[in-house]
């Protein structure tokens, strides 16, 4: 109860511990998923756990084809015109910081 209570990060499910909560607007993130987050994230506590997911998933996505990108090229193949399509069909609704996201990859 009360102060002890033990929170639950909703995105992986970890134990948080009883400083590393970080507070959303209708959840908890540990630690560590916050630092999966954009460094130019600045408005986590009102987000929702849904928007930090989308984000998170976002980045993982980008960060496989970045990796796919790069092997594509090895090969001589162009890629640019694949991810393009990709990324228009699966953009995600968050605000403005997936944009960024994307402008910078
Ligand atoms: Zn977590």
């Amino acid at each position: 109860m009360g102060l002890f209570d033990k929170k639950y990060c909703d995105i992986c499910g970890e134990k948080i511990g009883l400083l590393g909560n970080r507070k959303l607007e209708n959840g908890n993130l540990c630690k560590n998923c916050a630092k999966k987050l954009s460094p130019w994230f600045s408005d986590r506590r009102s987000s929702t756990v849904e928007e930090i997911k989308q984000q998170l998933a976002y980045r993982e996505e980008n960060q496989q084809k970045v990796a796919a990108f790069h092997t594509t090229r090895t090969l001589g193949t162009n890629t640019k015109v694949l991810l393009g399509q990709k990324s228009r069909g699966s953009q995600p609704r968050c605000s403005g910081l997936c944009r960024r996201d994307r402008l910078q990859s």
